[in-house]
């Protein structure tokens, strides 16, 4: 999986619909290449990581302020 892909994502989201917080982290599902990259990201809370089960309906983006998950 290329996560680099969904970079764009990352940039163009604005802030959390639930709490208008604006530290919104990318979720990342399945499993990606774990490049050095990436794990800043993570680290950054940047990325999170969603965990193996893919499916279409899961969220994008997960707000750090207050755990809330959406899509774009
Ligand atoms: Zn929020």
């Amino acid at each position: 999986m290329e996560w680099e892909l969904s970079k764009g994502v990352l940039e163009s989201m604005s802030e959390c619909p639930k709490c208008g917080g604006d530290d919104i982290a990318m979720i990342l599902w399945g499993t990606p290449k774990f490049s050095s990259e990436l794990k800043d990201k993570v680290k950054q809370k940047k990325i999170i990581l969603g965990g193996c089960e893919v499916s279409r309906n899961n969220p994008e983006l997960e707000c750090n302020d207050c755990g809330f998950r959406f899509s774009k």
